[in-house]
């Protein structure tokens, strides 16, 4: 999405009845982390209909495979923190945009 608009319910409700959260042909959004990494994100894999799970880590950035989309807290294998997110987690909290 181009635009920082905080999310609202009505975008929700539009994610879930088109699958996408733009309304249209899937974007890539952006995943920052605590340190100011941002990584580009696959609305697929935000929203789950790519196949395979995503998580990210929120202190370091980096990501990681086979995370349930509401994992919270797993132990990222790169920084050590526990600190792994699933892809749907973080849209939540806010840290995709
Ligand atoms: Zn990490």
């Amino acid at each position: 999405m181009a635009d920082n608009k905080e999310r609202t319910i009505s975008d929700l409700t539009r994610i879930i009845t088109t699958g996408t959260i733009s309304g249209g042909e899937p974007v890539t959004l952006t995943f920052t982390a605590k340190d100011g990494t941002q990584v580009p994100v696959s609305e697929c894999d935000v929203l789950g209909t790519s196949g395979q799970d995503l998580g990210y880590c929120l202190d370091c950035g980096s990501e990681h495979l086979e995370v349930e989309p509401d994992a919270c807290n797993y132990e990222c294998a790169d920084c050590g923190k526990d600190s792994v997110f699933g892809a749907s987690e973080l849209l939540i909290m806010g840290c995709i945009s």
